[in-house]
């Protein structure tokens, strides 16, 4: 290649790098050393005059240290008069700013929840007894909640006065509030505190080369990310039968941090996952009655109305036919349904919002549940070795356990079978056209497209044809 060339070939090249880098840095730092790196052959070395520079200085510094070091060294001999351990009393200046009270710095024990640890251990590990934990419970007042309900992990701090008397008891009430309760002068008072939380928006991008998880990894999502990210898509893509090889995503995130610090992962703001080939988006919106729902392009929501499996199976044991071989009867007979084959006890969840029409037992269904849905769809679940606890008449939600997987009636090993009727009239569960669920309305779709869609889809595009622009043009390659 002439010189020329390759000269204007690098310099354009480094124009399109610093463009890209100036359009999102912190992106940037994220994908180069997973994607790009392993494209980039040894760039020749030239030598500009700030490489001289920092080599002279490396040089100098080199030089000097050569000579200072063995005077140094010289010099820290310590001598047989010096005493090794010689304290010097500190006159440290008094901080006149300083609170009296904080003036002597309380020496809080922090205690980390352990997996089955309750409060009344966590005390006694401390020589507590029962008695101070009423006591603090009776302190915290609207706090109080937040100590029937401790997680592994959690955080306690306990201050113990002379003798071990506890003095202060510190915890979160939520997220953004530390209760703080003391007992300074035998007399209980209930502070609190706010944090300082703050987000900021990362963004991850992964192409699937042999998992889900190794993908995300590289991309720097941690699994529980992972998880969040393959929930928003579940109805749309089987994450155990559908991914492929070359399948990639790109996910804008929050991440929180508490008084400055890292505190974990928040929402997924907008993510694109292209699965065979085919898009699929989710955006975050805060609904009219202010909680947050995923969305997809067109302001549908991504939770469809009906789960397409309602177990979790280990395999289907019998498909949906017009005619089968019936494996105890021994004639041909539809089976109007299809057989998830799970281990007895495993729950079965509502395949949809609606209204328990029937719960009972039914000829060769054994222990059977029927859910309406709406005036024309209701699913049916056979063969359950026990119900939960709604009953007949009672509403439940998408996703609610209503039964545990059995092998009641005519089965020959523990299954659901599970069918799903359109007035009446039984359809197969695995193809059947599930109805789309209803669109944002108008006055907030027109909020959804301009202050969601808009900004967010323009970061996912840049982002995209930024990974577009170094796969057609990576580093390093001749055009
Ligand atoms: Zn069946």
């Amino acid at each position: 290649m002439v010189e020329g060339n390759r000269e204007a070939h690098q310099a354009r090249r480094r124009a399109i790098r610093r463009t890209a880098q100036r359009l999102h840095t912190t992106f940037y730092e994220h994908c180069a050393h997973w994607s790009f790196e392993r494209l980039e052959p040894a760039a020749p070395i030239r030598w500009h005059r700030e490489r001289w520079i920092l080599a002279g200085t490396a040089l100098l510094a080199t030089l000097l240290s050569g000579l200072i070091m063995p005077a140094w060294a010289t010099a820290m001999k310590p001598t047989p008069t010096i005493e090794a351990h010689t304290l010097l009393p500190l006159a440290l200046p008094k901080t006149p700013a300083m609170n009296p009270a904080a003036s002597t710095v309380d020496d809080w024990q922090v205690v980390r929840v352990q997996p089955g640890q309750t409060l009344s251990d966590i005390f006694s590990g401390h020589g507590l007894s029962l008695t101070d934990l009423q006591k603090v419970m009776d302190a915290a007042g609207s706090a109080k909640t937040a100590l029937h309900n401790i997680h592994p992990g959690e955080e306690f701090d306990f201050l113990l006065g002379p003798g071990g008397t506890l003095q202060g008891f510190r915890f979160d009430k939520d997220q953004a509030t530390r209760a703080i309760v003391r007992f300074d002068n035998g007399q209980p008072t209930l502070s609190l505190q706010s944090r300082d939380m703050d987000v900021r928006e990362e963004v991850a991008h992964g192409v699937i080369r042999s998992s889900l998880y190794a993908a995300a990894g590289q991309a720097g999502l941690s699994n529980a990310m992972v998880g969040k990210l393959a929930d928003l898509f579940k109805y749309d893509i089987d994450f155990v039968q559908d991914l492929r090889e070359g399948d990639s995503f790109t996910v804008i995130y929050d991440d929180v941090y508490r008084d400055g610090a890292r505190y974990g992962e928040g929402d997924i703001l907008a993510a694109e996952f292209v699965n065979q080939g085919k898009r699929y988006t989710a955006y975050r919106f805060k609904k009219g009655d202010g909680s947050y729902g995923w969305f997809s392009e067109d302001g549908r929501p991504l939770q469809k109305s009906f789960l397409r499996i309602p177990v979790d199976f280990t395999r289907i044991s019998s498909t949906f036919s017009t005619a089968r071989m019936h494996p105890i009867l021994g004639r041909m007979r539809a089976h109007k349904g299809v057989d998830y084959a799970a281990p007895t006890g495993t729950p079965i969840h509502a395949a949809g919002d609606g209204v328990i029409k029937y719960r009972g037992w039914e000829r060769g269904y054994g222990n059977f549940v029927v859910i309406q849905h709406n005036k024309d769809i209701s699913t049916a679940y056979g063969h359950m070795s026990r119900f939960a606890s709604e009953r007949v008449g009672q509403r439940v939600k998408q996703g609610q356990v209503i039964g545990y997987v059995g092998m009641t009636g005519l089965a020959t090993g523990p299954h659901l079978h599970y069918e799903f009727r359109v007035d009446g009239v039984a359809r197969n569960p695995l193809t059947v056209t599930l109805p789309k669920p209803e669109p944002l309305p108008a006055a907030q779709m027109a909020k959804f497209k301009s202050t969601v869609v808009k900004p967010e889809l323009a970061r996912l595009e840049q982002i995209d044809r930024r990974i577009q622009l170094a796969r057609i043009n990576p580093p390093g390659t001749d055009n």
